[in-house]
């Protein structure tokens, strides 16, 4: 009987490639930790809607409900399928299905990755950005107006620009208490498992979004108050920016709204080496939680053999770590690093010349338990 039932969904393009490298790895390390993993795969995604008009099936919620996880590769075929079927019905469609609020982005830079930054080594660095992935900014709330239209009425009366245009566009952030309170809490218990630092700090704006960051910073500061055992500040975001790169080593766990969360955690893409290092992982509290690196299927590089798989790698050690697996987890790292920094096997993004099975057969074959 296995210890753990995990669903894949390798989707399209690379995520095909990086997924089957991402298994490979991980299946070598449980076998070595004497833990078992059943994996069943299912094809959905923009190529299924290609074949079939269905990129995701009515009853796929019911069906992953089951798992324990669910590992996902990339979904998407810009130019032949909208985006709104393949990234929107598959991944958002799973992200809302188990209600999985809380985005989450280790950066934890490997010796030998691409690295921008001089006054740094990448040992210094270990944290990791949460970003809330229900409401906010993206719930698609606002319009597009005349200027005399009654909805923008009390608008138009701001500004005198406002009335001078020919269209006015309104975009509304919604932020609940309980949506707010469950990803500050969510963050706070991630420093509490995580290294010891146990420092939780909030990206805000309430200087200038007053309404929404004024009431997610009182919130973050009830919530502080229940974890006494652990550290709190809070930063704007354009300072937070900043700090990313002038001190990236004074972060511990970093909480976002899901605008303010979707461009840091970019930035601390960049952090790691890019896209081809960054791990990633979409967590619920209700159901599965769903891993996936955050690149994209990368149409332009798929099927030559040549994307970077070592996202995947360290998106399936990151699914262990959240299992409680973290023998499992520590190995995958430890060979990841081992491969990296020794450059045994890098693809051409990280300036090496391997191939995504190369990168996947080394790290394999480093793996000690
Ligand atoms: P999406 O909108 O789904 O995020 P995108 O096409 O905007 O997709 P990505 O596919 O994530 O962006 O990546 C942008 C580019 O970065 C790719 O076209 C590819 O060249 C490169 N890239 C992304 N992931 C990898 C990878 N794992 N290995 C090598 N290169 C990668």
């Amino acid at each position: 009987m296995s210890d753990y039932n995990i669903a894949v969904i390798p989707g399209d393009g690379i995520g095909i490639e990086v997924v089957a490298e991402g298994l490979k790895v991980l299946t070598s390390a449980a076998e070595r930790a004497g833990i078992g993993l059943s994996f069943d795969h299912f094809p959905w995604g923009a190529g299924h809607w290609l074949k079939h008009r269905v990129a995701l099936p009515p009853d796929a919620i019911e069906t992953l409900g089951a798992y324990d996880a669910i590992y996902l590769g990339a979904v998407g075929l810009p130019g032949q399928v909208p985006e709104s079927v393949g990234v929107g019905q598959v991944v958002l469609g799973i992200r809302s299905g188990f209600d999985q609020f809380a985005n989450v982005r280790p950066v934890r830079p490997i010796p030998g990755c691409p690295w921008y930054l001089g006054h740094r080594r990448p040992e210094d660095i270990d944290f990791v950005v949460i970003r809330e992935a229900t409401e906010g900014f993206y719930c698609n709330v606002g319009g597009r107006f005349a200027p005399d239209a009654p909805e923008v009425e009390d608008i138009i009366a701001l500004r005198s620009a406002f009335g001078e245009s020919a269209e006015i566009a309104v975009q509304t952030g919604i932020f609940s208490e309980a949506g707010c309170r469950r990803v500050i809490r969510f963050a706070f218990e991630l420093a509490r498992k995580r290294n010891g630092k146990k420092k939780v700090t909030s990206t805000t704006k309430s200087n200038a979004l007053t309404h929404a960051m004024g009431m997610w910073d009182e919130i973050f500061e009830q919530v502080a108050a229940e974890y006494p055992d652990c550290e709190h500040d809070w930063m704007h975001v354009d300072a937070m920016s900043m700090r990313f790169i002038t001190n990236p080593e004074r972060f511990d766990v970093v909480v976002a709204d899901n605008l303010f969360g979707d461009i840091l955690t970019d930035l601390s893409a960049a952090l790691v080496g890019g896209l081809g290092f960054a791990p990633g992982g979409n967590l619920s509290q209700t159901g599965p939680s769903m891993f996936e690196p955050p690149h994209g299927s990368a149409p332009d590089i798929m099927g030559k053999g040549i994307a970077n798989p070592i996202a995947a790698i360290l998106t399936a050690a990151f699914m262990m770590e959240m299992l409680g697996e973290m023998q499992v987890a520590e190995a995958i790292r430890a060979a990841v690093t081992t491969v990296v920094s020794n450059g045994i096997a890098l693809t051409p993004d990280a300036g090496g010349c391997a191939t995504t099975e190369q990168v996947g057969d080394a790290v394999t074959a480093t793996i000690a338990i």
